[in-house]
């Protein structure tokens, strides 16, 4: 776990418009923060420059309170859950799970892998899933092992890009609770994009509002409601 700071971060793209203009956020140790904001407010740019997909033009990215803007994406132990879900459809959903393991070879061996990995299945309900490829799976599934792997990997912060986009109605309520108690469990700092006003206001221990990238405010998902 780890808290992530953002110092008054700009991206300018070739145009020259800033997309994401001066934010600045104080993430801590295992809050659950939401970025949400409507189309093109620059919610997926910020996210991009936290994982280190996108450069910072100004400002300063701060892990645990040390500035990472220059760091690779490999060196900053983030986990990112895409709705698109960037599964390798040629490995069973236990490979899929245990490809991050297997990139820290020294680190675990396969008893381990097999341990961590049957671990989060079970959490996630996966257990009869284990020997199937992601082509077999329904949408959630697929999710499921896309946060599976997140899971596995040990990170210091999950980074969630618009997860349950793609889902009906019934399963996107399903995975939005599967996701509150997941998170109220492990208290693990996350960061989660949506456009979605339930999801930011079921999910979020604070939200931050974004708009043509300014931060509008942020406050407890309470604070929002209560507001006039
Ligand atoms: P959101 O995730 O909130 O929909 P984005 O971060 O994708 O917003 O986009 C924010 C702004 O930056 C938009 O105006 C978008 O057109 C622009 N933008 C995003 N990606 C690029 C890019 N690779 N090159 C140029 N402009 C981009
Ligand atoms: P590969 O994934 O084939 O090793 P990449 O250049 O895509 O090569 O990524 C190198 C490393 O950067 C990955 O092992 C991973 O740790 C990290 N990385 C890449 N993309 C992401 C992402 N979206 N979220 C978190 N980490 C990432």
């Amino acid at each position: 776990m780890a808290a992530i700071t953002l110092q008054n971060i700009v991206k300018k793209y070739d145009d020259g418009f800033p997309a994401v203009n001066d934010v600045s956020i104080d993430i801590e140790d295992g809050e659950f923060i939401i970025l949400v904001g409507p189309s093109g407010c620059g919610k997926s740019t910020l996210l991009r420059m936290i994982v280190g997909l996108e450069d910072i033009t100004s400002g300063e990215l701060k892990i645990d309170g040390k500035r990472v803007n220059e760091l690779a994406p490999r060196d900053r132990n983030l986990a990112m859950v895409f709705q698109n879900y960037a599964l390798y459809p040629h490995l069973t959903v236990f490979e899929n799970i245990a490809f991050p393991l297997r990139l820290n070879k020294a680190k675990f061996s396969e008893e381990e892998i097999k341990k961590l990995v049957t671990d989060a299945a079970k959490r996630l309900e996966l257990t009869d899933h284990l020997d199937r490829k992601p082509g077999n799976l329904s949408g959630g599934q697929r999710q499921r092992v896309a946060m599976g792997r997140a899971i596995v990997r040990q990170a210091d912060a999950f980074l969630f890009d618009e997860p349950l986009s793609n889902l009906d109605a019934k399963l996107r309520g399903q995975m939005r609770s599967e996701i509150s108690q997941m998170q109220r469990r492990l208290g693990i700092t996350s960061v989660y994009v949506t456009h979605d006003q339930t999801e930011a206001m079921t999910l979020g221990d604070r939200v931050a509002v974004l708009k043509k990238g300014v931060l509008q405010q942020i406050a407890s998902p309470r604070e929002l409601y209560e507001q006039p």
